[in-house]
């Protein structure tokens, strides 16, 4: 078995990224908690107040960039913070939503997740319009699921 390598401590290096930034604090940000892989810190917009950004120090463009160890540190303080915004702001629920790319919303290239707590009668237009798959295109979509993720028959 080989050995494990150390690996090296994450850095925000991109030198004209607001988060790379923030991360390195060149710009101030009101954080709620850093830990080694990650940046947390309140939307200076915010959907609603109590807006969350949870950000790898990591520097990616988008979440599917990321190395999957950096992802797993970093998603599993999801509940965590999601429990916080919640008890913080006395909402009733949350959306946990994810802008990948220019055609999802993505304004800033440097991956992240938004935390947005929710309120009866909020002015936030959700859920958005749902469709139907026509007869063969749901067993087609999965298996072409499946072939990019290596798995099935
Ligand atoms: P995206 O549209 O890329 O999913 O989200 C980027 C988010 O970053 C936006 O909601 C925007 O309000 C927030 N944002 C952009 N610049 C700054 C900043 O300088 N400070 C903080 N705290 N948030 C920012
Ligand atoms: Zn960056």
């Amino acid at each position: 078995m080989p050995q494990s390598q150390p690996q090296p401590l994450p850095s925000a290096d991109e030198p004209d990224c607001i988060f790379c930034k923030i991360i390195r604090k060149e710009i101030p940000s009101a954080a709620v908690l850093e830990t080694d892989h990650a940046l947390v810190f309140l939307d200076i917009n915010p959907v609603n107040p109590g807006h969350l950004l949870l950000v790898p120090k990591h520097h990616h463009r988008n979440l599917i960039e990321l190395p999957d160890s950096v992802a797993a540190e970093v998603g599993s303080l999801l509940p965590r913070l999601c429990k916080a915004v919640q008890a913080a702001t006395n909402a009733e629920g949350f959306n946990l939503v994810v802008n990948n790319g220019e055609v999802a919303g993505q304004t800033v290239f440097h991956g992240h997740w938004h935390i947005i707590p929710r309120f009866t009668n909020d002015p936030i237009k959700w859920p958005w319009p749902q469709g139907r798959y026509e007869a063969e295109e749901l067993g087609r979509m999965r298996d072409s699921l499946q072939k990019e993720l290596g798995v099935g028959g």
